[in-house]
């Protein structure tokens, strides 16, 4: 007889309501919190859940940030806390702005060059 053991990743969404104004596109949005953590199956049953970890993303451009712990065990609760941006650990910017040197023109498009005075960005 042999031991089988597997680790998977597993994602759930957590409840979080509440709408802030994005730092990332400057647009109203809502943080979407996901809870990640690894899973032990033993003979295809999960037996152990660790490495808990937590990670918002925001509704209006889909960035992605770490969020504090602490944070994501209370939301995980069910707690009403609120995420302020001490909580959040940027991971990946979602649509970023452009900003021209030459105009000043700021978009969140992939140009490659200003649509506006036409030098490369
Ligand atoms: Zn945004
Ligand atoms: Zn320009």
């Amino acid at each position: 007889m042999f031991l089988m053991i597997g680790v998977n990743d597993k994602e759930e969404q957590l409840d979080y309501e509440g709408v802030m104004t994005c730092d990332v596109c400057g647009a109203y949005g809502r943080y979407e919190v996901f809870l990640v953590c690894s899973v032990l199956y033993l003979f295809f049953i999960p037996t152990f859940r660790f490495n808990y970890r937590y990670y918002v993303r925001t509704s209006c451009c889909n960035t992605l940030y770490e969020l504090d712990s602490g944070i994501g065990e209370a939301i995980a609760k069910g707690e009403r806390v609120r995420i302020t941006e001490e909580d959040l650990h940027l991971l990946n910017r979602g649509r970023t702005y452009k900003k021209c040197i030459y105009c000043g023109y700021a978009t969140g498009e992939d140009f490659e060059y200003c649509p506006k005075c036409g030098n490369k960005f």
